[in-house]
């Protein structure tokens, strides 16, 4: 806005006491440059970040080509403006975004959460399982006390406190815990706990109506009536699938199918729905951090297969904490040159999440710690974003990012 004011004839004396134009010129494109960078370090949404600093990093590549700061060829490595430039490019020309979405779900908060306030009153505390997907947050917990056992090691103590992961358990480690007199802090997921007494029930229904079937049919055998097999056939249609779809061998599969006593049919993708039988009743669930597309396909081949005789009933059990991280994952992959996924390799929806990531963005890269970040991945890109599942801590998150930082040299 000076500009014009400057070339003005009748400014002619201001414009002899004013320092040569061009100086001007950079001066005032240092303050807007500067006042950009502090936007950046302003901004609060990620996608509000990103757009300023590409409109920054475009503004500074124009100007240090620019006539009009006098960095020609020559000059370009000296001289005040370009210190300057370089001081802002360095640190503000490279966007690194931690996902602010990404990191512990409620369940899993909860459950480090109780950790934690156990571990204030006492020296000890067993947990069965890994408390989470994640090796450093077990470190961490592993050094203010906790210790991780199997269902092996379970068998061998009494008399002790253990802690009950977010994932949940079948009732014989409750029933188990009740013997040896283990004093359980019991952190299920609310939402797990939840499936498992829905998945309870149906299974007790399923039971009553089964011997009642039984009764009728001994009975009907005594009177001598209905002694053919028809009744017989249409009840067996009615002998029904308690289907999940989940992970085989998964910690909250197994305590899903627990409640079943065991007769739950695990199935792990569509395709795996083809071996159900369709003559006979199917009700069908799903592990919380399953995709959901993967469910809905589920359910359109089972309805495109069930026979007329026989009921599909399907609960959509998948928790929203993992299933709307999706799209939001997919969105901030795509906003970035490259991702960087922080997640302990055992995490299921971490693998589902990272999957997502790839798809969305090839130079999106898996790693469990800061120290498995290769600077070749970095190469050429501006903008890095880093996220990660439901059992990644913020912390770790924070640590890559200082990581990368020190590898491309802001931190020197
Ligand atoms: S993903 Fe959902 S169901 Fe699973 S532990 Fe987290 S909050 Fe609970």
């Amino acid at each position: 806005m000076l500009l014009p004011l400057l070339s003005n004839k009748s400014n002619k004396r201001i414009r002899e006491a004013l320092p040569d134009r061009k100086k001007i010129n950079a001066f005032l494109f240092c303050i807007v440059l500067a006042y950009s960078y502090l936007d950046i370090r302003r901004a609060t949404s990620s996608l509000e970040k990103a757009q300023i600093n590409l409109a920054f990093c475009s503004l500074i590549r124009t100007l240090t080509s620019s006539k009009v700061l006098s960095l020609d060829n020559k000059k370009k490595n000296s001289g005040f403006p370009f210190v300057l430039f370089s001081l802002i490019r360095t640190f503000a020309g490279m966007n690194i975004e931690i996902d602010q979405g990404s990191g512990f779900c409620f369940g899993v908060t909860r459950a480090i959460g109780k950790a934690e306030e156990e571990l204030s009153k006492e020296e000890q505390l067993y947990c069965l399982g890994d408390i989470v997907h994640n090796g450093k947050e077990c470190d961490r917990l592993q050094q203010m006390g906790l210790v991780t056992i199997n269902h092996e090691q379970l068998r061998d103590i009494r008399d002790a406190k253990v802690l009950l992961r977010a994932h949940g358990e079948p009732p014989s480690t409750y029933a188990l815990a009740r013997e040896r007199h283990i004093n359980l802090i019991d952190a299920t997921c609310p939402v797990v706990l939840h499936l498992q007494e829905r998945i309870k029930k149906e299974y007790e229904e399923k039971v009553k109506s089964e011997e009642l079937r039984v009764k009728n049919k001994s009975n009907q055998s005594k009177d001598g009536t209905n002694s053919d097999s028809s009744l017989f056939t249409l009840h067996s249609s009615l002998d029904k699938q308690i289907v999940i779809f989940g992970k085989r061998g998964h910690a909250e599969v197994i305590g899903l199918v627990g409640q079943t006593e065991e007769t739950a049919i695990v199935i792990e993708s569509a395709e795996d729905a083809g071996k159900l039988d369709f003559n006979r009743d199917i009700s069908l669930y799903s592990q919380t951090t399953m995709p959901l597309d993967e469910f809905r396909k589920i359910v359109d081949y089972v309805q495109q297969h069930i026979s007329p005789e026989a009921t599909f009933t399907y609960y959509d059990t998948i928790c929203r904490q993992v299933a709307n991280r999706m799209p939001n994952i997919r969105g901030f992959a795509l906003k970035h040159d490259v991702v960087l996924f922080v997640c302990g390799k055992k995490s299921s929806n971490g693998r589902v999440l990272f999957n997502e990531c790839k798809e969305a963005n090839p130079r999106s890269y898996m790693i469990d710690t800061a120290s498995e970040i290769d600077v070749r991945w970095l190469q050429g890109c501006e903008s890095i974003g880093i996220c990660g599942a439901t059992s990644t801590p913020k912390w770790l998150m924070e640590e890559c990012k200082v990581r990368i930082e020190e590898l491309l040299g802001c931190h020197e």
